[in-house]
């Protein structure tokens, strides 16, 4: 599909420094003033003290548009590029709130923050993303941008703008996933959804209520209360993207895409279901760089991703804690909480990957599960954050603190955790029948280390700790835990961590 229908607006490169064909010019930076503005500006400071503080629109003698000037905080040592961002983000706000449709935005150019140009056109275009149902229901009041135009004052400039279409396109798709409501995004809804968007690359679905049992178990126990409604039935999306030359790389990405969770059995009582839309973020994550890659075409990475589309319901067919599941890898797993089904649906794909490496000697694989997994990640990471945890193959080549490079130049700011031997024994079988437990009965946000447990978990589950450092075939694992960044209700989805992987995985 032709990427101007994932963008909110037409984006637009000004090219010939003129303001014409914009209703309005937008400035965030003090230091990014065009000239025939500086006396004005000026003039503002004398008699407000607010001036580059607060939000303001007002006319310029000699220019025909007025100005929005939505001014960058004042930085400290901690700041990112992220406060550029924001403040793009509310020079959009200003702009539809005042009514323009075409606003020019200059884009800063700062020393300390390398990427700013680029971050700041995402910031502008997040703002301008209208929600997949409102935008289906055909009811949207308020006026819309319809063209943004950016000045980017660099000699990349063409290059900068570019790129802003094709990551803007990925986060488009993933917030139009993680944002649709129960129904609007089911696991069907979700794959018709993506069919038209990705006709390059190979698309495999398995529905069948009994292919997954088979292969798939830990899937099909949390899909097993959805599976009576058909309209809620689960679904794994394989998607696939072959390079045209021999691969230098694999890249295989999980994507826990829990479309509503109740809790299951152990439901989410006392109103903290509210929200939990959001638990397909991570499946979200997983399109938008898959509509990446569809777009970059990179020569020689071989891409694989698998949504774990899958509604954790309660009802008469509902799994419940102490059952006792095989995993695809064969390892018999006791159920301690239901409300822990994001390890459960995102294993069995996990361990498909692990084993597609083996069968096809796929050159340097890395595995990732990317999920909003654990309230214990937003406890300890904070709002905004992501955590990655790498597996000791991973970690040896400093993995996560790269991928958390990225994401600082980026906006897009990670923790890094480490996982330690407790977390496994954590997770190890208390009697004889069983290998593993799932997960605790407390909340994650009770149990120490709440948000590496799980990676441990997985790890056993999955096999992969059969490809550690020592042995045949080492293979890298990545968790990325996103309940911090992946955008809380009511917030907008974020699509974190999606530029970060790009940057870290696609262009180096
Ligand atoms: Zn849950």
């Amino acid at each position: 599909m032709g990427i101007e229908k994932i963008l909110p607006c037409t984006l637009r490169l000004n090219k010939l420094m003129s303001l014409a064909g914009n209703d309005c010019l937008c400035i965030i930076d003090r230091n990014a003033v065009p000239n025939e503005l500086k006396a004005t500006f000026e003039e503002h400071r004398k008699f407000d003290k607010s001036f580059d503080s607060s939000i303001s629109c007002f006319k310029v003698p000699n220019v025909d548009q007025p100005v929005v000037y939505a001014p960058v905080s004042e930085l400290t040592d901690y700041d990112d590029v992220r406060s550029y961002q924001e403040a793009a983000k509310r020079s959009m706000e200003k702009v539809l709130k005042a009514g323009f449709h075409t606003p020019l935005l200059f884009v800063p150019k700062v020393k300390r923050f390398p990427e700013v140009e680029l971050c700041t056109v995402l910031g502008a275009l997040e703002q301008l993303y209208v929600p997949i149902q409102l935008r289906e229901a055909g009811t949207l009041k308020d006026p819309r941008v319809t063209t943004l135009s950016v000045q980017i004052d660099d000699p990349r400039a063409e290059a900068i703008f570019q790129e802003a279409l094709i990551l803007e396109a990925g986060r488009f798709v993933a917030r139009d996933i993680g944002v649709g409501d129960p129904e609007r995004m089911t696991p069907i809804q979700v794959e018709k959804y993506i069919k038209p968007l990705f006709d390059k690359l190979n698309v495999n679905v398995i529905s069948d209520t009994q292919v997954l049992q088979k292969e798939y178990p830990l899937f099909a126990a949390v899909n097993r209360a959805a599976d009576a409604v058909e309209r809620h039935r689960g679904r794994i999306i394989f998607l696939e993207y072959k390079p045209p030359k021999p691969a230098r790389k694999t890249l295989m990405l999980v994507g826990k895409g829990v479309t509503y969770d109740t809790g299951g059995a152990d439901i989410k009582a006392g109103g903290v279901m509210a929200g939990m839309s959001r638990d397909k973020c991570g499946a979200a994550a997983v399109a938008g760089f898959m509509q990446v890659v569809s777009q970059l075409q990179p020569d020689d990475i071989h891409v694989v991703a698998a949504l774990c589309m899958v509604r954790n319901s309660v009802g008469e067919e509902c799994y419940v804690a102490d059952e006792v599941i095989t995993s695809r890898a064969g390892l018999h797993v006791r159920i301690g909480n239901t409300d822990a089904e994001g390890r459960m649906c995102m294993t069995d794909a996990l361990c498909r990957m692990k084993e597609l490496v083996v069968e096809q000697n796929l050159p340097d694989p890395h595995l990732f599960t990317i999920a909003t997994l654990t309230g214990h990640a937003f406890i300890s990471a904070g709002e905004g954050q992501s955590i990655a945890i790498d597996n000791s193959v991973a970690h040896r080549e400093d993995h996560a603190r790269r991928l958390q490079a990225a994401g600082q130049a980026f906006g897009e700011p990670f923790e890094v955790s480490i996982l330690r031997p407790s977390d496994f024994s954590f997770n190890a079988g208390k009697v004889i029948g069983e290998d593993l437990v799932q997960a605790n009965n407390a909340p994650s946000v009770r149990t120490p280390r709440g948000h590496q447990v799980p990676a441990a978990f997985m790890i056993k589950a999955s096999g992969l700790d059969k490809h550690g450092l020592d042995s045949m075939l080492p293979i890298k694992y990545t968790h990325i835990d996103i309940a911090g960044s992946a955008g809380e209700h009511p917030a907008m989805p974020t699509a974190a961590p999606l530029v970060s992987l790009v940057k870290t995985h696609l262009q180096k």
